[in-house]
C-alpha cells in the first residue's frame, strides 16, 4: 500500500469518521486535522472524534474545534480513517470493529488491522505521510493544512532531533513554508504555549530525578498531588520527559505517571541506536526506537522495578 492506494479508497467514499490515539500529541493531531481540511475541500462530509482533547497549546488551532471527545464512535460513515495507531486499541474508541477501516501510521509493529493500510516507518511523522496523501488527492497546501502538517513534523521529531529525518521531511517543511505559514511563530504556540504551572512542574519533576548507571539513565516520576501542587494537568508534563537527554551522559529516561487507579503510565526516550520501543513492547506497548511508552498494573512497584532493569539492558549497563 502506498499513498496512491489510499487516495483511491478516499476518493471512492464519502462519509469519513477520522480519528486518532487517546491522549493525542501533536502528530495524531496535525495528521487527522490536516486529513480533514483536505477531505473537505474535495465536498467529503468528515467527522472527527478523539477519545481525549487536545493538549492546550493546540486547541485554538485551526479546526481542532471541530473535534467531537467520546468514548465511543456511531453513527454513519463509509469509513473510520485512523491515523498514527499501530493497533485497533490504540484510539481507545468502541464501536471502530463495526466501520471499514483506512489504517495509516508510521510505527513499527503496525498491526495491519485495516481494511485498507499504508504502514511507512521512514515517516518521521505520520504527517509527512498525510502530506503525500494530500498530494495524490490533488489538494492543495492551504495554511490551515501546512499548519497542521508542521504541527505532527515538528512535534514528533522532538523539534528535528530524533526519527527517521530525511529530505522528505524538510521538502514538506520547504512546502510549508511557502503555504503561508510562519515556522518560528508557529512554534511558539506549539512548544511555548502552556499555562505557568507546566514551567513550575518541570521544576518539581526535574528537582526529584534520580540517575542511575553513572547517570547514563535518568528516572523521572509525579502523581496527582504533585500535579495539584504546581497548579499543573497532565498536559503539562508534555516534552518534559526529553529535558534530561540535554545531558550529554544521559542516554535513556524513564518518565513514570503514577495514576489514581494504581496503574503506572510510561514513556520512555533514548538517545541514538537504544531501542525503548522493544522495552515497551515486553509490556504491551509501543512507539519508535527513541520514544515509546507503556502502561503497568498488576504489582506496579515490581514492574517499575522489571521495566527499569530493562531499559537499563538496552543502554547496555
Ligand atoms: P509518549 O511517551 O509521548 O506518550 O509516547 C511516545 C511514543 O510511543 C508515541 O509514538 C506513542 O504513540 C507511543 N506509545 C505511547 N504509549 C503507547 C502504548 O501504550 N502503546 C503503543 N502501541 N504505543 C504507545
Ligand atoms: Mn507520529
Amino acid at each position: 500500500m502506498s499513498a496512491p492506494a489510499i487516495a483511491a479508497a478516499l476518493r471512492a467514499r464519502h462519509r469519513f469518521i477520522l480519528t486518532s490515539h487517546a491522549r493525542p500529541d501533536g502528530d495524531a493531531i496535525g495528521s487527522e486535522v490536516a486529513l480533514a481540511f483536505a477531505l473537505r475541500a474535495l465536498g467529503k462530509d468528515v467527522r472527527l472524534v478523539n477519545r481525549d482533547p487536545a493538549p492546550l497549546p493546540y486547541r485554538g488551532f485551526p479546526g481542532v474545534d471541530t473535534i467531537e471527545i467520546a468514548p465511543r464512535v456511531d453513527g454513519p460513515a463509509d469509513a473510520v480513517v485512523t491515523l498514527e495507531c499501530s493497533d485497533l486499541s490504540r484510539p481507545g474508541l468502541a464501536g471502530l470493529d463495526a466501520y471499514f477501516v483506512i489504517n495509516i501510521d508510521h510505527h513499527l509493529g503496525n498491526e495491519m488491522y485495516g481494511g485498507e493500510n499504508w504502514f511507512d516507518p521512514d515517516a518521521a511523522a505520520c504527517a509527512e505521510m498525510v502530506a503525500d496523501v494530500i498530494d495524490t488527492l490533488g489538494v492543495a497546501w492551504t495554511t490551515e493544512i501546512a499548519t497542521h502538517l508542521y504541527l505532527g513534523i515538528a512535534t514528533d521529531t522532538g523539534s528535528f532531533r530524533h526519527g527517521p529525518i530525511t529530505a522528505r521531511t524538510f521538502e514538506a517543511c520547504r512546502r510549508i513554508a511557502l503555504a503561508g505559514v510562519q515556522p518560528a511563530a508557529l512554534a511558539r504556540q506549539i512548544f511555548d504555549s502552556f499555562g505557568i504551572g507546566h514551567v513550575k512542574l518541570q521544576g518539581a519533576i526535574l528537582s526529584r530525578m534520580t540517575l542511575r548507571h553513572g547517570g547514563r539513565l535518568a528516572v523521572l516520576a509525579f502523581d496527582d498531588a504533585l500535579l495539584a501542587e504546581c497548579e499543573a494537568t497532565v498536559d503539562d508534563t508534555e516534552g518534559l520527559v526529553n529535558v534530561p537527554l540535554g545531558a550529554r551522559e544521559v542516554s535513556a529516561v524513564v518518565l513514570l505517571k503514577r495514576q489514581l487507579d494504581g496503574s503506572t503510565r510510561v514513556s520512555l526516550r533514548s538517545k541514538n541506536h537504544i531501542d525503548v520501543r522493544r522495552v515497551a513492547g515486553r509490556w504491551g506497548g509501543g512507539g519508535h526506537r527513541n520514544a515509546a511508552g507503556c502502561t503497568l498494573t498488576g504489582d506496579v512497584p515490581a514492574q517499575e522495578q522489571a521495566l527499569l532493569d530493562a531499559v537499563a539492558g538496552a543502554i547496555g549497563v
